[in-house]
């Protein structure tokens, strides 16, 4: 299996000023970062985010890549509140997806209230759960899923990263299957939008993940807009994973070995992406380029010679 379409869409919204959302759509990797915090805080909070998401070395998958890129944003976050004391307290909440497609297996990653879910066979499955005060409740049976729309606190969240010097990230991994489709959102739709409603649209987009991301966005705006609205949506299908682009290749062997690193190596980890990114494919084109001016100055130095000789 490997991945197929893929669309992104995040809109501010018809209350808010600000969008502090922010998305990652860079596959094999798809995110949502919700960003909290006064001023322009919590939008600086999730581009932080997804900037250290971004960052993730080529060939490296699994929970535990997704749970050390987590903590690297935890660290660039909670570093930049205390450098920079007009964002102290900010934080974002992020849910990220990590596909391997050679092993057809799914990573998610996530703290606090964005969510991930699933369409498979026309059913939508709600993959995480909250981490807020109603997610809780929710979890330990005090409160029904219908309560908990309505429960007025729903938005209080207890975990996010960068609010603390260290951050708790919940993990698990599933086995993707050709014709799955993924959603990751922020609270912005599933506060407005229902369950049902979501997997309708869907259905309507005829599994276009633009069209679909787009029809969302447009129903939680209908449904008032009262925050800033992101939706990542991405699908799998049957056949050949893609060849791995150029970059991979150059990357050391025991960088890609990734996966198995302490958490302590991250800072280590993620250098040689960033290294690979800027100047792998350039060098690439820099010969060819090199190679072609050699062939057209052999080429008129040949024209020229048989022009002189006739
Ligand atoms: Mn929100």
């Amino acid at each position: 299996m490997r991945i197929g379409r893929a669309g992104a869409l995040t809109d501010t919204g018809r209350r808010r000023t600000q969008n502090e959302d922010t998305f990652v759509c860079e596959p094999p990797l798809f995110a949502v970062a919700d960003g909290v915090g006064g001023a322009q805080a919590g939008e600086i909070a999730s581009r932080l985010a997804a900037t250290a998401l971004e960052e993730r070395l080529p060939g490296a998958y699994g929970e535990d890549t997704l749970a050390a890129l987590l903590r690297e944003a935890n660290e660039r976050i909670y570093q930049h509140s205390l450098d920079d004391r007009t964002t102290a307290g900010m934080g974002t909440v992020v849910t990220a997806l990590l596909v391997d497609e050679a092993h057809g297996a799914l990573a998610v990653g996530h703290v606090g209230d964005s969510r991930a879910y699933r369409v498979r066979d026309g059913q939508l499955e709600q993959l995480t759960t909250d981490h807020s005060l109603v997610g809780e409740l929710v979890r330990t049976g005090r409160l029904s899923a219908e309560e908990a729309e309505q429960h007025p606190h729903r938005s209080v969240i207890t975990r996010a990263v960068g609010t603390e010097a260290t951050v708790a990230v919940d993990t698990f991994t599933i086995t993707t299957a050709p014709g799955d489709l993924y959603l990751i959102c922020s609270d912005g739709l599933t506060d407005v939008v229902r369950d049902h409603e979501i997997v309708s649209l869907i259905a309507a987009a005829d599994g276009d993940p633009h069209a679909a991301a787009e029809s969302l966005v447009d129903a939680a705006n209908r449904g008032g807009g009262i925050d800033n609205i992101t939706a990542v949506l991405f699908e799998i299908v049957e056949g050949e994973p893609a060849p791995a682009p150029a970059r991979v290749a150059a990357v050391p062997e025991e960088a890609t070995a990734d996966p198995e690193l302490p958490e302590a190596d991250t800072e280590a980890v993620t250098a040689p992406a960033a290294e690979v990114r800027r100047h792998g494919p350039g060098d690439g084109n820099r010969w060819l380029a090199l190679a072609a001016i050699v062939l057209a100055l052999v080429a008129a130095t040949l024209l020229v010679w048989w022009g002189l000789t006739r």
